[in-house]
């Protein structure tokens, strides 16, 4: 080979590698990460304490810290909060949602991952798969350990997120949470151990799908509704009306019920016993607040099982609506939505069966 074929064989070398990086480049999707704070962002002074902040650690550092998610998709940062998820907001629920609207609504955006302290994950998730209006995919990921830790369960925790929101067959599915290589729907989720890193499970409807070193592989579609086929709108809304959770138990006060209506809530839901119970004196309670127009919602505290209308309780006697399948915290998400729209029973009863 002359020097002249030479020139001409490196060139066409270097055209192909460039064209190919060029074209994996175009073909990477467009991701872009939303932090509210959690333990994925907290910091501890050593490795192996179990004391640590939640939120010290902004979005680039965290980025920063999983080595080749830049090959999984072309990633933006941006900072929503950075608060553990016990002091995650309404306020901050409806900036986040409102955000999201905005970032999908462009064909620049291909899909979010919110990162997000595990306490209330299953809260927001919820939230949004009611209030995103977008089928792009929309994935939560946290930690059970701090980003400071032994074998810190963050890095990957975002890997996999990222890889799961960048695949067009998240898209539709609704919101995601991806922790511990499993992928949940934002209905059926939750949080079971305190401390453990295998802590979300969705008891009655199973995975979404699992991921693993950001391969995914789909099993379920959620079947119910959310997102694009959703009515809620918050687009103009500012605050959500009260609705508070009274916890049941045996001898349980009603007077907590009465407390709460005094208090303003427009809806209370009850975390009963067994299939969404509660002593004689606080049905009288709920049903009273029942007559005087605030919505009461029996939901249970068992972990799994759906709580039905009319099985120990009269519902069509007393006004009552039964959760079905949503757990406690996620019916007052429901209950709230709902409220901005109206306090019939009836139809309220009818969105529990719907989301
Ligand atoms: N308290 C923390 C939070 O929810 C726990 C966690 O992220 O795992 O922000």
């Amino acid at each position: 080979m002359n020097r002249f074929h030479k020139f001409q064989t490196s060139l066409l070398v270097l055209t192909l590698v460039t064209t190919c990086e060029y074209s994996l480049a175009q073909a990477k999707a467009n991701v872009t990460i939303l932090a509210t704070g959690g333990t994925i962002a907290g910091a501890a002074a050593t490795g192996t304490q179990s004391g640590y902040t939640s939120g010290a650690v902004g979005v680039d550092a965290m980025v920063k810290a999983v080595p080749g998610i830049e090959k999984l998709a072309n990633i933006k940062g941006e900072q929503i909060s950075n608060v553990g998820s016990q002091d995650m907001s309404f306020d901050i629920m409806l900036k986040l949602a409102k955000r999201i609207n905005e970032l999908l609504s462009t064909p620049a955006v291909d899909g979010i991952v919110i990162t997000h302290g595990t306490d209330t994950m299953e809260e927001t998730a919820f939230f949004l798969n009611l209030t995103v209006k977008s089928d792009k995919p929309v994935v939560m990921v946290g930690s059970m350990r701090p980003s400071t830790a032994v074998s810190a369960d963050g890095p990957l925790n975002l890997y996999n997120g990222v890889a799961v929101a960048a695949d067009p067959n998240a898209k539709g599915r609704g919101v995601l949470v991806v922790m511990n290589d499993q992928i949940h729907g934002a209905h059926s989720l939750t949080k079971t151990s305190t401390t453990a890193i295998q802590t979300f499970m969705s008891p009655l409807r199973g995975l979404v799908g699992v991921c693993a070193y950001g391969k995914n592989d789909w099993y379920n579609n959620p079947p119910w509704k959310h997102t694009t086929q959703s009515q809620f709108d918050i687009s103009n809304v500012t605050k959500l009306p009260r609705v508070d959770i009274v916890f049941g138990d045996v001898d349980m006060s009603p007077d907590l019920i009465d407390a709460s209506v005094k208090a303003g809530a427009k809806g209370i839901v009850i975390a009963g016993v067994g299939n969404g119970n509660m002593n004689k004196a606080s049905v009288d309670a709920a049903a009273k607040a029942a007559k005087s127009g605030v919505v009461i919602v029996r939901s249970s505290r068992v972990a799994t099982g759906l709580v039905d209308r009319n099985v120990e309780v009269n519902d069509d006697e007393l006004g009552f609506v039964a959760s079905d399948e949503l757990n406690t915290q996620k019916s007052r998400i429901l209950l709230s939505l709902a409220l901005l729209k109206g306090n019939q029973p009836a139809q309220i009863q009818e969105l529990f069966r719907t989301y």
